[in-house]
C-alpha cells in the first residue's frame, strides 16, 4: 500500500501523468502538487501565506469572485473590526501603523488585499467547491468544484485545508407566518446600511453583536429599530479601565482563574452600563469568558447601542409567535406594525453538504469535532482552518499549525520526488535506442 503510495505520489508530480490526467477524463482534472485549500478568506490567505513561507506552493479555490468575500459582499458598510487590530492580524505580516486600533470594513480589506500580493496568493475564483472525498485506492483527495459557466473541474491532491469558515451560510430562521408578511424580510448578510429604512419601523431579529450594532445603525438614519431578545445576553462595555475589554480579559487570564476574571468583568460592567437586565437583557448564568470557552457564544461588545436601549430609541421585544401581512404578534401577547424584518441570526459551516468525511467534522454543525486546540488536524491530510470560534486569533493559530505539518511531509517526500526525477532522467531516451 504504501509502495501503491510512493508511486502516485511521484504521479502527481510527474508532468506527463498530470498531462494525460487533464486531457483523458470527460472533466477537466488538474493534479495539484501541494495542499488544497477551499476558501479564500482570511483563514485561507493565512494558510497559503503560511505554507509559502516554508516553500510548500498551494492551490486556493473561492466560490466568489473575490478574496473575503465574507467582508466584501456580506457585511454593512459601518462594520469596523470587534477587536483591537493587534489581534486580528494574520502571520507574518501586521496592520499598517497609521490604522486605528479598531480598522473600518475597507482598511480591513485592504490589509487583505496587500497580504495577498506580499504572498502572491492567486485563488481560482468562481469555483465553488461541490464535493471531496478521499480515494482511499488512491491515496488522494478527489475535490470536484463548479464554475459560474456551470463547467466541473476535479482537483486531485494530497493535502486539502477546509477553509469555508464558520459564517458560510446564514442562518434563516422558519417563522410562522412568513409567506404573508407584505414588508421586506432580509438576513443581515444583506443589510448594508439604515438609510433604505429612514422613517420606517424595523424589527431587528438576534441580540449578538450583529443585531446590536444593525439597530444602532437604524437609529443613526432616523429608523425606528426594535429589537427581539430570544434569549440571556453578555452585553460588556467595547473598553475598560482604559484598555480594551478583550484585551484586557487576555491579559488577566494569565494570573487569575477564568470565574474571578469573569466576576471582576461583570462588576466594571455593571458599573459602567448598570443592570442591563433592567432594560430586558438578562445575563447568562454562566460568566462571559466561561460562556464563551464552554459554548463558543461570543459576548456583546457595546458600541453604543446600549444608550439608545435606556433612552427608548431601540425597544426591547420578547420572542416572535408569528408574523402577519404588516404586523408582528409576540409570545406575550402584544402585536405591533413593522414594515421590515431583519434576521440578524447568525451563520452556519457549510462543510457536510460538500465534503464526504465523518471522522474530522461533525455532520450536524460541520465544525470539527474535537475541541480547541485539537481540531485542525484529521486523517489522511485533511486540515481545518478558522473553526475555532476564536476568531483570526483562532485562525493564525490554526494556519501556523497547518504548515508546519505539511512542511513535514513536503520535506520528506520531496526526497523521493528528487530520486523520481533523476532516475526519469537517467533513463536512455527511446531515441537514442534506435
Ligand atoms: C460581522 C462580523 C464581524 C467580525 N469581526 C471580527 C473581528 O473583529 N475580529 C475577529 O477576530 N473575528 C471577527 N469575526 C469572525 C471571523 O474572524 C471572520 O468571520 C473571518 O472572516 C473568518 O475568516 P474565514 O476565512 O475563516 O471565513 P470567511 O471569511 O467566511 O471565508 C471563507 C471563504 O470560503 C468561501 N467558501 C465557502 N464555501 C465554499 C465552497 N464550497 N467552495 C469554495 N469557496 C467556499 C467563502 O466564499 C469565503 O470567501 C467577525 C465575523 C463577522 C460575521
Amino acid at each position: 500500500m504504501d509502495c501503491l503510495r510512493e508511486i502516485q505520489g511521484k504521479q502527481a508530480h510527474d508532468p506527463i501523468f498530470i498531462e494525460k490526467m487533464n486531457t483523458s477524463a470527460s472533466w477537466r482534472c488538474i493534479c495539484v502538487p501541494g495542499p488544497l485549500i477551499v476558501g479564500a478568506g482570511p483563514s485561507g490567505l493565512a494558510t497559503a501565506a503560511c505554507l509559502k513561507e516554508k516553500g510548500v506552493p498551494s492551490v486556493v479555490l473561492e466560490r466568489s469572485n473575490c478574496i473575503a468575500s465574507l467582508w466584501q459582499l456580506k457585511t454593512y458598510d459601518r462594520l469596523r473590526l470587534h477587536l483591537p487590530k493587534q489581534f486580528c492580524e494574520l502571520p507574518l505580516m501586521g496592520f499598517p501603523t497609521d490604522f486605528p486600533t479598531y480598522p473600518i470594513k475597507q482598511q480591513f480589506v485592504d490589509y487583505l488585499e496587500a497580504y495577498a500580493r506580499e504572498f502572491d496568493i492567486k485563488p481560482r475564483f468562481n469555483e465553488t467547491v461541490s464535493q471531496a472525498e478521499y480515494d482511499a485506492t488512491l491515496g488522494f483527495w478527489r475535490v470536484k468544484s463548479v464554475g459560474v459557466n456551470g463547467k466541473g473541474t476535479e482537483y486531485v491532491c494530497r493535502w486539502l485545508v477546509v477553509a469555508t469558515g464558520e459564517n458560510a451560510e446564514a442562518v434563516m430562521p422558519e417563522m410562522e407566518g412568513m409567506g404573508e408578511f407584505g414588508g421586506d424580510i432580509r438576513h443581515t448578510s444583506l443589510y448594508k446600511s439604515g438609510e433604505e429604512f429612514r422613517g420606517k419601523r424595523v424589527l431587528v431579529v438576534g441580540c449578538g453583536n450583529s443585531g446590536m450594532e444593525v439597530c444602532l445603525d437604524l437609529c443613526n438614519h432616523n429608523a425606528r429599530p426594535s429589537l427581539v431578545v430570544r434569549d440571556t445576553v453578555h452585553v460588556l462595555p467595547r473598553e475598560m479601565l482604559g484598555r480594551s475589554t478583550f484585551g484586557l480579559s487576555m491579559w488577566l487570564l494569565k494570573w487569575l482563574p477564568i470565574r474571578f476574571v469573569d466576576r471582576l468583568l461583570l462588576i466594571v460592567s455593571w458599573l459602567m452600563l448598570g443592570d442591563t437586565a433592567r432594560i430586558g437583557l438578562d445575563r447568562p448564568r454562566l460568566g462571559p469568558l466561561e460562556l464563551k470557552n464552554l459554548s463558543g457564544k461570543t459576548p456583546v461588545l457595546d458600541v453604543g447601542t446600549l444608550a439608545n436601549i435606556k433612552s427608548g430609541d431601540i425597544k426591547v421585544c420578547p420572542s416572535i409567535k408569528r408574523l402577519k401581512r404588516h404586523a408582528v404578534e409576540f409570545v406575550n401577547g402584544k402585536t405591533e406594525n413593522f414594515d421590515a424584518i431583519i434576521l440578524a441570526t447568525g451563520y452556519k459551516s457549510n462543510v457536510p453538504s460538500w465534503l464526504k468525511e465523518r471522522e474530522m467534522f461533525s455532520e450536524k454543525d460541520g465544525y470539527p469535532r474535537r475541541p480547541f486546540p485539537n481540531g485542525w488536524k484529521g486523517e489522511s491530510g485533511l486540515y481545518a482552518v478558522g473553526f475555532t470560534k476564536r476568531g483570526l486569533l483562532g485562525t493564525s493559530m490554526d494556519a501556523r499549525r497547518i504548515a508546519e505539518d505539511i512542511e513535514r511531509c513536503w520535506k520528506h517526500e520531496a526526497k523521493h520526488r528528487m530520486a523520481f526525477t533523476r532516475s526519469l532522467l537517467q533513463q536512455p531516451s527511446s531515441d537514442s535506442s534506435s
